[in-house]
């Protein structure tokens, strides 16, 4: 897994970095420097619109 951040490409060991992994297999997403990359990735990429598996 690579130590980069998929988001801006920062060095994620001198952040306190969040891994992610998607699926049964847990196949790796990568890692980011912390939630607020993560985040950003996300808003950016669209990846949790209409995806919250649940509303209460
Ligand atoms: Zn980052």
């Amino acid at each position: 897994m690579s130590d980069e951040c998929v988001y801006c490409g920062c060095d994620v060991s001198v952040h306190a970095p969040v891994y992610v992994a998607e699926g049964g297999e847990r196949d790796p997403v990568g890692g980011f420097c912390n939630y607020g990359c993560l985040w950003a990735y996300i808003r950016e990429e669209d990846l949790a619109v209409g995806t919250v598996c649940r509303i209460d």
